[in-house]
């Protein structure tokens, strides 16, 4: 059994070496400056940089400090959702590890608990020091997540919440591969509540989501929460039936009450042919978004494979909780 935390903090990291050990020098001060005892989990997600190596040398130097190291890249939904199956604590906190979360928040999100709140998440005010393209992107994503789906999500959150035991417990029996994790927060319902903050520029580093990262996410927030997209296929084919039996409807007469009959008409045929490919093409893509993620569901493979751990009472015993 591993000794039980009041607190435990999840940070997920992939290639963090320029801020890792900054990172945890405020987490410990935050943390140190409350009465609670508390752990600090560092989930390494296949790291290729030193972020390790450093973690490894916290872990030694600090009995608080637990190191979840995974065997290759999973990404961040699924780092933060190892953190959460190894924590132990009674509040569960995520938070990046680039300190664009201010760690001094996690103290006003532990007072909101102690008030009675299951979970208590991160609302930016205001993002600093991120490119316009990331906050246009960000901002059109929320809206349209929201429009799309019944479950509500805040607007305007990360990842970076405190959620109680009994919330934890319920997101690790969720073994869905294709992880939304702030989506599947709110999903579960329980008593919420929001604290605001001010997001921090990066402390150093760049940004680990490359656009590739930021589309899969969005595909995956939209599709685990909404079937929409395929209705779509619905709705445009009903329109566009609508519109070819009228315009069969104009073709016929033409034929037969007036002389208009000619021959030409190849580009009107190629651009509608086009046009249409193009939308079977779309639809037929959104369909295939929805058939790989129940493919990967189907598959049942675990959702990360983890290499080794550090810091937690049974050594290296990769055992969960
Ligand atoms: N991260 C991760 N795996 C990935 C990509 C990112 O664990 O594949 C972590 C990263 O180390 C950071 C958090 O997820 O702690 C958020 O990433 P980042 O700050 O790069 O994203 P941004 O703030 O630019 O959206
Ligand atoms: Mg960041």
């Amino acid at each position: 059994m591993h000794e039980h935390s009041k607190y435990s903090i999840v940070v997920p990291m992939y290639n963090e070496e320029a801020v890792i050990e900054e990172t945890y020098r405020r987490l410990k001060e935050v943390m140190d400056s409350q009465p609670e005892t508390y752990e600090l989990v560092f989930v390494n997600d296949g790291s290729r940089d030193r972020t390790v190596e450093i973690v490894e040398g916290l872990c030694r130097r600090d009995g608080n400090v637990r190191l979840v190291n995974f065997s290759r890249n999973f990404g961040h939904q699924i780092a933060i959702s190892a953190g959460m199956d190894y924590a132990s604590g009674d509040a569960v906190v995520v938070i990046d590890a680039d300190l664009q979360d201010p760690p001094q928040v996690i103290l006003a999100m532990i007072d909101k608990w102690r008030q009675g709140y299951d979970v208590v998440y991160g609302k930016r005010l205001k993002r600093k020091g991120e490119t316009l393209f990331k906050k246009v992107t960000a901002l059109m994503f929320y809206r349209l997540l929201r429009s799309m789906t019944n479950v509500e999500i805040p607007v305007d959150t990360g990842d970076f919440r405190l959620i109680d035991r009994k919330v934890c417990e319920v997101l690790r029996n969720l073994k869905e591969k294709n992880r939304f994790v702030r989506g599947l927060v709110s999903w579960v319902g329980f008593k919420q509540t929001s604290v605001e903050y001010v997001r921090d520029e990066r402390w150093a580093g760049e940004t680990k989501y490359p656009l590739k990262k930021m589309i899969r996410f969005a595909l995956d927030g939209i599709t685990s929460f909404s079937y929409k997209p395929l209705k779509l296929a619905t709705y445009i084919g009903f329109a566009m039936s609508a519109a070819s039996f009228l315009y069969l409807l104009v073709v016929l007469y033409e034929k037969l009450f007036t002389e208009a009959y000619v021959v030409p008409g190849w580009s009107s045929l190629l651009a509608t042919n086009l046009f249409f490919n193009g939308i079977m093409l779309i639809l037929l893509g959104i369909i295939g978004e929805y058939i790989g993620r129940i493919y990967d569901e189907s598959k049942g493979r675990p959702l990360y494979i983890v290499k080794e751990t550090k810091g937690f009472q049974a050594e290296g015993a990769a055992e969960p909780g």
